[in-house]
This record gives structure tokens, C-alpha cells and sequence, in this order.
């Protein structure tokens, strides 16, 4: 765990992090955030070419539709529906591995937020005009789609390098290098792998990485309270 890295601290870690290099992504995981990209805009296209599927039996079809076209029109929504949640979900991921930074919020919440954007894209239309054609039933469930949709798609805890940077820098003050544990089930991670709190588990496998590996692969944002306070404890030894 430990490395000859010395990271020099001035003040306590109540300090700005304006002073402190900020952390960037690496150039494999840049990479691959980037083909996480294309792929989610991928789906978001097939879940918009799947809307249009379903806008195509609203306008060729004289309404109310017949019971056999209804309900493939709320198949098309459905498919529409999965591409877009298998879309944002690997946007999600490549937030993860390449987030975005907090300094223009606006840019900070388009980038994080995208889905939701997607998931009106990708259901508005059909939801006015099943409304403008009286398909009050198909209009219902396309709402409900897109609300599901939207919701499954926003990123409740959106990555920022801010945030990277002020963990990554908190591990590194405490351990001297940016190294990590964690669990398939756990929810934290943690600097000793030997921690109660991972233990209480023992059936889990521990997985070991830096910070930003933790939030990529198994999206955890908090550092162990456990350890924080036993590395704490032994950094003050240490320096006394
Ligand atoms: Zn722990």
C-alpha cells in the first residue's frame, strides 16, 4: 500500500483544493470514455428511430387505432424505452471515467444530465401527438415511459473532477499514495484491506485500485469512515 510518493501538505485538509494539481483522467481511460460515449449515442439514436416507428403508426393510421396496432405502437415505445436507459448507462460510465468539471455548471449538468435530455427527445413528440390524435391510453403509458426513462437516466451523484480531485488528494494524505479497496457489495472504499467494516463480508471478493477505479467500476463515492479515522490515528503517530 504504501509508496515512497511524499506529498508535501502545507495547511490541514480544510485547505482550498485551488493549490493542489488537479486530477485528470488517464490517456486508456479518456479512451475508453470516449467509446462509452458512441455507444450510448448509438442506443439514443436506435431509441429515437424507435419513437419514430411508433410516430409512423400514429400518422398512417386512422385513429382511434385498432387493439393490434396499439399495442404495437406501445412495443415500439418499450424498445425505445430500453435503448435509452442501456444508452445512458453507459453515459453514465464514461462520466465516471471522464467526468466533467464543476467550474461552468451549465456545461457541469448538460454533460452529466444528458439522458434526461435524451429521455424528452426521445418521447415528447410521441406523447403530443398521441394526445393530438385522442390516443389518450397510448399518451399515458408514453408519459410514463418518459418520466420512468428520465428518471432511470439522470445521474443522482454526477462525477466531477472536483470531486476526484478532493478524494484522490484525501487518500493521498492519508496513505501517501492514491490506492483503494473495495466489494462487489460494498458501498465505500477503504485504505486497509484488512478493514472490520470490509470483513463483516467475507464472502466478498476484494478489489483493489485507485480512487476513480472504485467510482468506475462499481461507482462508490465515499471513503470509509473506519479507515479514515485509523489512518488518521496512525499518520498522527507517525508524525509525532
Ligand atoms: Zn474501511
Amino acid at each position: 500500500m504504501a509508496t515512497n510518493k511524499k506529498v508535501t501538505r502545507v495547511a490541514s485538509s480544510t485547505e482550498s483544493s485551488v493549490s493542489t494539481p488537479k486530477w485528470t483522467p488517464t490517456a486508456e481511460a479518456k479512451g475508453r470514455a470516449s467509446k462509452n460515449r458512441l455507444i450510448a449515442v448509438g442506443l439514443w439514436v436506435l431509441a429515437i428511430l424507435a419513437q419514430i416507428v411508433g410516430i409512423m403508426i400514429l400518422v398512417k393510421n386512422p385513429t382511434p387505432l385498432t387493439t393490434g396496432l396499439r399495442v404495437w405502437l406501445i412495443v415500439a415505445l418499450v424498445i425505445d424505452l430500453i435503448f435509452l436507459i442501456i444508452g445512458s448507462s453507459f453515459w453514465k460510465k464514461a462520466n465516471r471515467l471522464d467526468p466533467a468539471s464543476k467550474q461552468n455548471a451549465l456545461a457541469f449538468t448538460i454533460q452529466s444530465q444528458a439522458g434526461v435530455g435524451v429521455a424528452v427527445l426521445a418521447f415528447l413528440p410521441v406523447v403530443i401527438l398521441a394526445f393530438i390524435k385522442k390516443e389518450y391510453i397510448v399518451g399515458a403509458i408514453a408519459t410514463a415511459l418518459m418520466i420512468g426513462g428520465g428518471a432511470a437516466s439522470a445521474d443522482y451523484h454526477a462525477p466531477s473532477v472536483e470531486e476526484y480531485t478532493e478524494q484522490t488528494n484525501r487518500v493521498e494524505e492519508l496513505t501517501g499514495g492514491n490506492h483503494v479497496y473495495w466489494t462487489k457489495s460494498g458501498k465505500k472504499y477503504h485504505l486497509y484491506n484488512d478493514c472490520s467494516a470490509i470483513n463483516t463480508n467475507k464472502t466478498d471478493e476484494i478489489f483493489e485500485g485507485t480512487v476513480a477505479q472504485a467510482r468506475e467500476l462499481k461507482n462508490i463515492t465515499e471513503l470509509c469512515k473506519f479507515c479514515e479515522n485509523r489512518a488518521e490515528k496512525a499518520k498522527g503517530i507517525a508524525t509525532e
